[in-house]
């Protein structure tokens, strides 16, 4: 048993139940469930501003809920998005250009490559017809 100082209020608790205590676990919680519901009704208005807006959740909960990866929200603060692939900065969008044609790149080629295995093999029932016989008329 030991004693932390909660990752959002800083105050002390038993972690036995984690990095938080019973308070913020519940408050985390709330405020996953507002702002799940807020992305899933504004899919075109859920940056970061936005949600603390309209929502008017605890930013300190919502940064925790982004650290942990629970939700994604475009314009964070301190800068843009980062590349889940590169990390590199994006305009707000989970994976950057080169990364996403790269991903797009793999997709086909993955695709192209099951192809020929789905495919049927025509050569195997039907033996070839013209075989290159060396008859040595010379
Ligand atoms: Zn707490
Ligand atoms: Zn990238």
């Amino acid at each position: 048993m030991a004693i932390s100082a909660c990752e959002i209020c800083g105050k002390p608790f038993n972690d036995a139940i984690g990095k938080i205590c019973s308070v913020c676990v519940k408050k985390v919680d709330e405020t996953y469930t507002i702002v799940r519901k807020y992305m899933y009704q504004n899919p075109n208005n859920c940056d970061y501003i936005s949600i603390i807006e309209d929502t008017e959740v605890s930013d300190k909960i919502l940064n925790y809920l982004i650290k942990k990866g629970r939700i994604e929200v475009a314009n964070k603060p301190g800068g843009a998005s980062r590349c889940r692939a590169c990390g590199k900065e994006t305009s707000g969008s989970a994976v950057c250009e080169q990364c996403m044609a790269r991903i797009v790149a793999e997709k086909l080629t993955s695709r192209k490559n099951e192809q020929p295995k789905a495919g049927k093999k025509p050569e195997d029932k039907n033996t070839p017809k013209s075989y290159h016989k060396f008859t040595g008329d010379r």
